[in-house]
Parts: structure tokens; C-alpha cells; sequence
């Protein structure tokens, strides 16, 4: 390796300053090798006869990477008729798809009838509503009740999705009910119990908590006469985003650990036999992706700022969540961490702070930084505030670089947006 090439950043066994100058910055750069390693991590340490996995494409829904999931025999989990429109074309079977969210139209609803796929329903509202489509369309449609198990993990706020007072799922004490008028409903096949109890989830004891209430439910199911096919226990399994985390943060096996035992107590007691479902997101595609961004500006002011051009438009996990991603100075990886420096995007909004106070090599404009981690909620949340295009986005596997979505132009700003004649 020469001089120059030791002082870069190596991702996949690949030069990242080459990448950027081959593309262009901002970019989202993604390991092929990683995000296969992370779905066969599952898939191996949950044997496939119990146990289906459903991958949430809000996490990530590049096209490519649900191409990649699919062949590894992924399902998904979906939020919108935009995100199962994407699990088709990746050629994802409707029998491994789950139709979730709170808020789901008529048109949501036909989608979903249509296309065969199972519902989670999540409130009494939309069962009725689900029953009214499935009649018009003259087609049965399975579903799952979202169960609010009311749990409390430990994160951040807005991403506690099982908390009593979250707008998620039926009150637990309703399920039962809500079953029973299911059973009696035309067109509706009660077919499994569904809950997420949040992301980001690094203290799994919650996971054994929810798989506890979920599976005493279940019994309650089974004790009114009714059956079902699975139990969906979410995702969640949280990623180690600072360095010192990456030891110890769970995995797949801690998980399995966790709720395997119970889940399959209460199947020997009851004496049936059912699917588990797990609808990772995170720590399936969190790890796998790098953002390459090129450094415009460094001031020093009251802090040591250094100004780059990714902004929360393109990865909005630090302002939303407080999030924590390693940034390293990608041409310079041989130099000592000297100063201190807060890392700010390119947005106009004082808050647009992709990372506060790390200790970085002497930055100067022209750097290359990468911000790591950044598979899971960065581009799928991205948007065009301030109106800046959309990055590109990259695969890279075993040496070679496939560019997989196209950087947006000024032309895509503008494309939708229509001036009435008047004003002509
Ligand atoms: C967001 C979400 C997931 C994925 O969560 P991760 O923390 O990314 O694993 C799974 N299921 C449902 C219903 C979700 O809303």
C-alpha cells in the first residue's frame, strides 16, 4: 500500500477517498458483505422452521438492499402502500408481508387486500374499516392485532413504541375483546398477535418482559377458543453506535436467549405449535453504511467547528434522537485525534449538529469525513429541506462499486411544484 492510501479510510477493503471522488459527496456508501452478514446472523441463530424474519424497510428501503434481503429470504415489514409497492419489486412474497401503522387509509387498506398481504390492525376502527374493503373486494384477508404490551425500554422517547401512553396498538386489556369481534367479522381471519416495543434497544431484558405478556395473551386466545398461526414480537434489537459500545451491545443470539425459552414454554403448555416473526430493522442495515461527506469550512469560535456538506436533511438521527454516530477524518485515519471539534452539517438551522465535542486530527477544508453507522434511518428519513438534492447512494462488495440511486438534481426540486396561470 502507498504512503497516501495508508492515511485513508478502508470500507469493504475499499479506498472511501476514491469513492468520493468517484461520486461525488455527500454519499451514502453501503457493505454488501455486512448487511449478508447481518440477515444470515439471524436467520442462522433462528432456525427458519420456528422463526420468519421480516425486515422493516422504513429502516432502509434502497431498492438493491431489499433485492439483497429478498434473496436471503427476507420478508418485510411495510408502513405505507409506497414501502410494499418497494417489496414487490424486490420480488418479497405477499405470504412473508406485514401491512403495519396506525394510520392506514381505505386506499392503504385495498392495497393491502389486493395484494394478499396480512394486515396488523390497530384499532377497532380500522378492523371494521379492514372487514368493509375486504367484502367490497370479495376477499378474505389475514390479520394481526397490534397489541400495546405497555413495557418501558430504555431509550429515547420518541423511538418507546410499547409504552401505555404510545399511539401505538390496542390497550392490552382490549385485545381480547378485539379478537372476539374479529372472529365474528366477515372477510377477517385472525391469524397472529403483533407488538414493537421500540427501537434502539441495547437493555433486552424488556424483550423478555413483552415476550411474557404477549404469550399470557396468547393463552388467553387459545382459553376463548380461538387460534393463530404467530406471534410477532417487532423489532428493536439496538446497534453499538460509539466505539465503546460495539463489544457489548446484544445481538441476534442475546435475543434469541431472551425470548426463545419463553416463547416456546407457553407452546409445549398449550400444547400448539406457532410462527415467530421478527421484524428487524436497525441492526440488520445500521452498521452496514457509511455518509462520506466533504468538509467546506473550519472556524474557530466558541467551539472548533467544522462545517460539511451533509446535513440533517440527509441524516436527521442526531437532531431527532440525540443520536451518537463515530465520525473519522477519512484521508487522514494515520493522525493523531489532537482537538477538539463539534462537526456541524450544512443546513440552516442552528441545531444541525451531526456531532458535538470528538476529538479529531487537525481538520482542514477538503477533508473527507465519514459518519458511521448510518444504514438505518438516514437516507429512508432524508428530504430536501433547504433545497438540496438527495445524496447518492452506493453498494460496494468484494472491491467493486455499484452506484444504487442516483444523486438528485436541482431539476428534481422543482419537477412536482406547478405556478398557477394567473401568475404567468
Ligand atoms: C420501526 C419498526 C420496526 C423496526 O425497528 P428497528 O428498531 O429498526 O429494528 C419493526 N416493527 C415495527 C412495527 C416498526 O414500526
Amino acid at each position: 500500500m502507498t504512503e497516501e492510501e495508508n492515511k485513508h479510510l478502508l470500507f469493504s477493503g475499499m479506498d472511501v477517498v476514491e469513492l468520493a471522488e468517484r461520486y461525488g459527496t455527500p454519499l451514502y456508501v453501503t457493505d454488501e458483505n455486512t448487511l449478508k452478514a447481518n440477515i444470515r446472523n439471524y436467520k442462522n441463530t433462528f432456525s427458519s422452521t420456528i422463526t420468519d424474519i421480516y425486515y422493516a424497510v422504513k429502516a432502509n428501503g434502497n431498492l438493491a438492499l431489499l433485492k439483497l434481503l429478498a434473496s436471503e429470504g427476507a420478508g418485510a415489514d411495510v408502513f405505507s402502500a409506497g414501502e410494499l409497492e418497494l417489496t414487490k419489486l424486490a420480488g418479497i412474497p405477499a405470504e412473508k408481508i406485514l401491512f403495519n401503522g396506525n394510520s392506514k387509509s381505505d386506499d392503504d387498506l385495498k392495497e393491502a387486500v389486493e395484494s394478499g398481504v396480512r394486515v396488523s390492525v390497530d384499532s377497532v376502527d380500522e378492523l371494521r374499516a379492514l372487514s368493509a374493503v375486504a367484502n367490497e373486494l370479495g376477499r378474505e384477508v389475514e390479520i394481526a392485532i397490534r397489541v400495546n404490551p405497555d413495557v418501558s425500554p430504555e431509550v429515547h422517547p420518541k423511538i418507546a413504541t410499547g409504552l401505555k401512553e404510545s399511539k401505538f396498538g390496542i390497550p392490552f386489556h382490549d385485545v381480547i375483546p378485539v379478537c372476539e369481534e374479529a372472529e365474528k367479522l366477515p372477510n377477517i381471519l385472525l391469524a397472529g398477535l403483533h407488538c414493537h416495543i421500540g427501537s434502539q434497544i441495547l437493555d433486552i431484558t424488556v424483550f423478555g418482559e413483552a415476550t411474557e405478556k404477549m404469550m399470557a395473551l396468547v393463552g388467553r386466545v387459545y382459553e376463548r377458543g380461538m387460534q393463530l398461526k404467530f406471534v410477532d414480537l417487532g423489532g428493536g434489537l439496538g446497534i453499538g453506535y460509539r466505539q465503546a459500545e460495539k463489544a457489548t451491545a446484544p445481538t441476534p443470539k442475546d435475543l434469541a436467549e431472551m425470548i426463545l425459552p419463553v416463547f416456546e414454554k407457553k407452546m409445549r403448555d398449550l400444547g400448539i405449535s406457532l410462527k415467530l416473526v421478527l421484524e428487524p430493522g436497525r441492526s440488520v442495515v445500521g452498521a452496514s453504511t457509511i455518509l462520506l461527506s466533504r468538509v467546506n469550512a473550519i472556524k474557530r469560535a466558541n467551539k472548533n467547528f467544522v462545517a460539511i456538506d451533509a446535513g440533517f436533511n440527509l441524516l436527521i438521527r442526531p437532531v431527532m434522537y440525540d443520536a451518537y454516530h463515530e465520525v473519522v477524518v477519512a484521508n487522514k485515519v494515520n493522525e493523531q485525534a489532537s482537538e477538539l471539534y463539534t462537526v456541524v452539517g450544512n443546513v440552516c438551522e442552528s441545531g444541525d449538529i451531526m456531532a458535538k465535542d470528538r476529538m479529531l486530527p487537525k481538520v482542514e477544508r477538503g477533508d473527507l469525513v465519514a459518519i458511521l453507522d448510518t444504514g438505518a434511518y438516514g437516507f429512508s428519513m432524508s428530504s430536501q429541506y433547504n433545497g438540496r438534492p438527495r445524496c447518492a447512494e452506493v453498494l460496494v462488495c468484494n472491491g467493486k462499486a455499484d452506484l444504487i440511486r442516483s444523486r438528485e438534481s436541482i431539476e428534481d426540486l422543482i419537477r412536482n411544484q406547478k405556478i398557477p396561470a394567473r401568475f404567468i
